[in-house]
Parts: C-alpha cells; structure tokens; sequence
C-alpha cells in the first residue's frame, strides 16, 4: 500500500500540493474533520490565508486533533501559510500557531502581491537554480536549535527542517519544479517503511 498523506483541505492550494504529491507516488486525503485524520502516514499544511486557516479550524474542532497528528513525529510538510500555523513565533502581526518548529515568521514579510513573484533559491541542498514562487510570503526573520536551513533567498532562510518537519515561505507545489515535494515524498515513504519506493506499490508490481 502506498503512504497516505492528508492534506488540510479548508482553504487554499490544497489540490496542486495533492496533484504534485501524487506524481511522486504517494496516496492523498483531504482533512476537514478529525475523522480524516485517522491512519494518515504524514501531513500537509498548504499555502492560503492563516487567519481563515486559524478560523476555519476552530469551526471544524479540528485544533486539538490537528496539533496532536503534526506532534506525533510523522513528517509534515508546511508551505506559506501552513509554515506560519507551524512557527513558534508568528509577527505582523501576533497570531496563534501549533509553535512546533522553532522559527520566527513575519506575515507578508516579502510585501505583499506587487512583490511576489518566482525567484532563484540559493543552496546546497537542492539542483542549481531551482527556483521558488513566492505569494504575499511570509519572511523567516530568526531560527531556533535544530533548525536545518535548506535554501535561501537573499540571504533570508526561506526552505528548512527540523527532523520531520519541512517547512517553506515559497509554494513547491507550484510550477514544473518538485524538486521539494519529492525530497518530502522520500521523507514519508522511509517514514512509512518503504524505503525502495517504485512508483508502484507491491501489489501492483506483482500483477
Ligand atoms: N500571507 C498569507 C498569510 O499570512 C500567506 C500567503 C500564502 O500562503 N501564499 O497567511
């Protein structure tokens, strides 16, 4: 069986982070209520509005449940806004967060839309020139123990990881680039025991 990432589906990209994590293998369910939570392998936090991330969780009584799959140690991924839900310290301005990855984020922190746009990453980790979109992103101003910086932009630290936890400014679900989502997608098929990972899951590769 392929691993099954949920993908927190109230508001934003949630359906290029599906598409992008399906063309690199692994199984997706929309979460919009703690049952979809249920036997979930990891989990995305997509791009969208924090706020009406914030709002709609708190319709949903989805909070609690949500904070306890991102702390059971699965490997989550976190874009933009997602990233912001995660942080430790969100700014500009004061917002609540799951604070589980020690960062401080600056909402809007690149301007707003007249400055988003596709940029060149820099890093050692990823291909040369890979790029990220960013929109109305928000900026990492400080970063805590144990947070691996992965790429910058101008010097800001704008892809890392802290163990499980993969979080970026920028959208890697976007563009013909999924240089990100595969390195998450390898992340949750060693997470899942599928180290060897063919595209395929076993049963299909014997038919
Ligand atoms: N500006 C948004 C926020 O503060 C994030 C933008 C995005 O996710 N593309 O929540």
């Amino acid at each position: 069986m392929l691993p099954l990432v949920g993908v927190l589906a109230l508001q934003g990209d949630f359906l290029d982070h599906e598409a992008a994590l399906r063309a690199q293998g692994v199984r997706t369910r929309q979460v919009r209520t703690a049952t979809d939570l249920r036997g979930l392998d990891a989990m995305v936090l997509p791009g969208g509005e924090s706020t009406t991330m914030l709002t709609l969780l708190d319709v949903e009584s989805l909070w609690a449940p949500l904070g306890a799959t991102l702390r059971s140690g699965m490997p989550v991924f976190a874009t933009c806004a997602g990233m912001i839900l995660l942080a430790e310290r969100v700014e500009n301005p004061v917002q609540r967060s799951y604070g589980l990855l020690p960062i401080t984020v600056v909402r809007n922190g690149y301007g707003r839309q007249l400055h988003s746009g596709t940029f060149v990453l820099e890093s050692t980790a990823l291909p040369h020139g890979t790029t990220g979109t960013f929109i109305r992103a928000p900026r990492i101003t400080a970063t805590g123990p144990g947070v691996e910086v992965l790429a910058r932009r101008n010097g800001d630290p704008v892809l890392v990881q802290k163990g499980p936890i993969l979080a970026a400014c920028f959208h890697p679900e976007l563009g013909d680039n999924h240089v990100v989502v595969a390195r998450f997608a390898a992340m949750v098929r060693a997470h899942a025991g599928q180290p060897c990972h063919t595209g395929r899951s076993a049963a299909e590769a014997s038919a």
